[in-house]
């Protein structure tokens, strides 16, 4: 660590990792630390959902940076591979959104941003998704929904970094920040070593709270638990991945299908699976599917999302801090806001006209109840 680059990310899961890319591409000096291996945590845990999106035609300053990760993940996914030679998955396979009663904002919202959709008639649904018992809910077919191996997609990301000169510190933790007034000068961190730099990027997940409270900056970030089922099936029994409200279902192609998951925010820290969260994960699957009653468990695995009050990120300069930004608290989105994210915070950093006002996702904004979102997993 002898060099002091332009930039420090503290974090190194999608959000630190995209951004750092990212900033590099555009010229930036980055350095990333991770208290433990990079892309480890909530990142490598999701499931890998990416809805479809146009960003020119978005109504939320959300909606806007999900839409870029739609229209980003393809290109990024291709120009990652090129670089790394390591395939992210990314598989266009089309999804089913089972809206209910309360989902009546959802459609004018898909409308607005001209997202192709389909609403299915039972006779259609089968046709579709010949393996399904009796929906609850009204069934739509959305050709554009994708998906990403999330492991895969953070090894990519990780070399795509390393290839293009950013510095990645793994088992190299965070523990203060050392301040001349308003002006951060420097990074303790765990080796008992010093790093320094320009500007510093907070992008530490769940543990983000903790770290911001030194300056009095309470937004809201939590951890929130989610479990997840792998089952290994015969045959491929689903097409596309099967959305109901918090819960979905995701066939992976190659006969696998993810069941996911819960949400725990009782669970704090907490990281751990349990019987009872799997086995809600199973009874939800077996009575949508009643012909994964005979797949196999294959493991189970769960992730701490950094939570935020209202569902809503939290990106932008941390108050009273001359040096200081934050890309935390994407809770349920942060693979599909990754991408947005990340052009945001490059824009931020290098003083360009950003692409969502800079009050969208403020870090001292009163963030209210649950926000109404096109997609919401
Ligand atoms: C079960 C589950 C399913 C999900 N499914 C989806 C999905 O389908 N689509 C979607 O878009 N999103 C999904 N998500 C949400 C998504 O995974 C998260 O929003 C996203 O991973 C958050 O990324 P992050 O980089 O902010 O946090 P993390 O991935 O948690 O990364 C934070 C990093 O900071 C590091 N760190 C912590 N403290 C320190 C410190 N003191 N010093 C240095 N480093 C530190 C950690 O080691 C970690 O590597 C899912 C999440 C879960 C758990």
């Amino acid at each position: 660590m002898n060099s002091s680059p332009d930039l420090i990310v503290i974090g190194g899961g999608i959000i630190g990792l995209t951004s750092a890319y990212v900033l590099a591409n555009a010229g930036v000096q980055v350095a990333v630390y991770d208290r433990s291996d990079f892309g480890r945590e909530a990142s490598w845990a999701g499931a890998g959902i990416i809805p479809p999106g146009d960003p020119f035609r978005t109504g939320t300053p959300y909606d806007h940076l999900r839409a870029l990760g739609a229209v980003g993940m393809p290109i990024l996914s291709a120009e990652l591979r090129e670089l790394t030679g390591i395939n992210n998955g990314y598989l266009r396979c089309g999804g089913i959104d089972f809206l209910q009663a309360t989902d009546d904002y959802v459609v004018p919202l898909w409308q607005q941003e001209a997202i192709r959709y389909e609403a299915l008639t039972v006779g259609q649904l089968a046709m579709r998704e010949a393996n399904i018992a009796s929906p609850v809910g009204s069934p739509y077919y959305l050709p554009d929904m994708a998906q990403v191996r999330n492991p895969r997609h953070l090894r990519a990301l990780i070399a795509g970094c390393e290839r293009i000169g950013v510095e990645l510190h793994a088992n190299c933790g965070f523990e203060r920040f050392l301040m001349d007034g308003d002006r951060i000068t420097g990074v303790q961190l765990t080796t008992g070593e010093v790093a320094t730099a320009g500007q510093y990027l907070l992008a530490a997940g769940a543990w983000s709270g903790a770290i911001l409270e030194a300056f009095g900056c309470t937004p809201g970030v939590v951890p929130v638990l989610g479990q997840i089922a792998l089952l290994q099936t015969n045959a491929n029994v689903l097409k596309s991945i099967l959305l109901f409200g918090k819960e979905y279902l995701v066939p992976r192609g190659d006969g696998r299908v993810l069941i996911g998951s819960t949400e725990e925010p009782e669970a704090g820290f907490a990281k751990r699976t349990t019987p009872e969260g799997i086995e809600s994960l199973l009874a939800f699957a077996n009575n949508l599917v009643p012909a994964l009653r005979d797949a196999k468990l294959e493991t189970a695995w769960c992730g701490l999302r950094p939570g935020s009050p209202d569902g809503m990120p939290f990106i932008g300069p941390v108050p009273n801090v001359r040096n200081l930004f934050a890309a935390i608290g994407h809770y349920r989105s942060g693979v599909q806001l990754s991408i947005g994210t990340a052009q945001f915070v490059r824009e931020l950093i290098m003083g360009d006209v950003p692409c969502v006002p800079l009050s969208s996702f403020a870090l001292d904004r009163k963030a209210g109840r649950m926000a109404r979102t096109a997609f919401r997993s």
